[in-house]
């Protein structure tokens, strides 16, 4: 019987089984990478192939979104539900309406969520779900009724035991509201099936601040660790949905200064620094439809610079909230040329594989969006407990409860991750531990 596991053996077979799934590879390869050698001094989990059957999803569904625009014309998009793993609890994960969205992009990000909400240590499993619909210019109505459409199949697959999804890119509180009224509707039944939902139907306080908000705390951890701290810290930070905008409120919160933010069409530069006031203006701003960040620009001033991104501007601390792979190499030297100290993922896997080994390499401190944009999944979590339970937590119990999530995943990052007097390997401390209660649990459950 097989008691070793070899990494390129490995990863072999996940890329000969997924063909063309090129971020997929990537999330698993950089998992693989800090557990074999894990693996491979506890024999237990080789034994029963535990990291060939956590790459695999328990199942991924695909399914029809018709649809009629306002011109009458009917429209035909694709949804997804990629359920990963529900060894620690439900599936649990985001939905994503983006153009981008194919069938790898959500087994990447459903294998990371199963670490991550491990990570958590509250009763989750992994997925991921949503659409290749672009909400980007659809009227309201346009977005409603794609919602009953993507909802009107998903509603099969979900339930508050089974599969609770949130909001991702490009779905926030209004569609997670369309979505959550269907199911209601189809179901006749009210339930916490969802999160991120409206304050009056069984929503959290704090679920739309928790993810920007816990990047920062873990950054705060960090730099804590090394005896520095947010204060006075210049930050560099993608993006302008709902991550990026809190990320840049708890950096001001703690003493720190904003410099940037971003869209697809490129960052703005306010060297003055990205006050409360703009940014609460930036919120706004950014839900009117075809809003654009450089708007910003006419309003505040600073500088708008199209189709780049912001990582040459010189800073203490970098916060990529956007996407995935937008933090090259080159980037990563640029960040590393300014004395960068530390880059900290709000976004689920912003920076390259190039990026991370460079920044590691040059003693850049690195934390991986599965620990570090926790926080979001974490107060979902609560959600969930509280949607059972029938009660509402108030504001600074949930506040306190997101701080104690993300400084217990910081302390299980060290645990794992801490070799020597070298900075804190966080990519190997995250993978370590989220896998070990995930891969725990398979184990109890024999072979299945
Ligand atoms: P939003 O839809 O609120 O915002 C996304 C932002 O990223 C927008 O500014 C968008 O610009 C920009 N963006 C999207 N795609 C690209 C692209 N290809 N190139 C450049 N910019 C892009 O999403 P969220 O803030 O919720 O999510 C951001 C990231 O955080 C994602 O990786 C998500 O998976 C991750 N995340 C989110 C959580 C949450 O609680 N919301 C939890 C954990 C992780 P534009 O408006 O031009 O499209």
């Amino acid at each position: 019987m097989v008691d070793q596991v070899n990494l390129s053996d490995f990863m072999d077979w996940v890329v000969d089984r997924n063909p063309g799934e090129t971020v997929f590879h990537q999330a698993v390869h950089e998992v693989a990478e800090s557990v074999v050698p894990f693996i491979n001094a506890n024999p237990v989990y080789a034994k029963i192939k535990v990291l060939h059957r956590m790459a695999e999803p328990d199942r991924s569904v695909s399914f029809r979104v018709s649809w009629a625009d306002d011109n009458g014309e009917v429209q035909v998009n694709r949804g997804y539900r990629v359920q990963f793993n529900n060894s620690i609890g439900p599936y649990k994960g985001g939905i994503r309406f983006h153009p981008s969205v194919n069938l790898g992009v959500l087994k990447f990000l459903g294998f990371e969520q199963t670490f991550k909400n491990s990570l958590t240590r509250l009763p989750m499993g992994g997925g991921k779900g949503g659409a290749d619909f672009d909400p980007k210019g659809r009227s309201q109505h346009e977005i409603m009724r794609f919602c009953q459409s993507f909802m009107t199949e998903l509603y099969k697959y979900v339930g508050p035991d089974i599969d609770v999804p949130a909001g991702d890119i490009g779905v926030g509180g209004r569609e997670i509201g369309y979505m959550f009224g269907q199911y209601k509707r189809i179901t006749n039944s009210f339930s916490g099936v969802l999160t991120g939902k409206g304050l009056e139907y069984g929503g959290s306080l704090m679920r739309t601040e928790a993810t920007g908000y816990g990047a920062v705390y873990f950054l705060e951890d960090m730099l804590q660790h090394i005896g520095d701290s947010v204060e006075g810290k210049v930050a560099v930070i993608s993006g302008s949905g709902n991550v990026a905008t809190h990320a840049a409120e708890k950096v001001l919160q703690l003493g720190g200064k904003p410099v940037t933010l971003s869209d697809s069409g490129g960052f703005i530069y306010d060297p003055e620094g990205i006050s409360q006031e703009r940014l609460d203006w930036i919120k706004r701003h950014k839900t009117q439809r075809g809003a654009r960040i450089s708007d910003y620009v006419n309003e505040f001033g600073g500088s708008f610079h199209a189709n780049q991104r912001p990582w040459g501007v010189p800073c203490n601390v970098a916060l990529p909230c956007a996407t995935q792979n937008e933090l090259d190499e080159n980037d990563a030297k640029n960040l590393i040329d300014n004395k960068c100290l530390a880059v900290v993922e709000g976004a689920n896997m912003p920076c390259t594989v190039e990026a991370v080994t460079a920044l590691q390499s040059a003693g850049v401190l690195y934390a991986p969006g599965k620990a570090a944009n926790a926080g979001g999944v974490g107060m979902s979590g609560l959600e969930m407990s509280q949607n059972s339970a029938r009660l509402h937590r108030d504001q600074e119990d949930l506040g306190a409860a997101l701080r104690k999530i993300m400084r217990d995943i910081h302390t299980a990052c060290v645990e794992q991750g801490a070799h020597g007097t070298g900075p804190v390997d966080y990519v190997k401390g995250a993978n370590i531990a989220g896998f070990k209660k995930v891969a725990d649990a398979m184990l109890a459950f024999g072979v299945v």
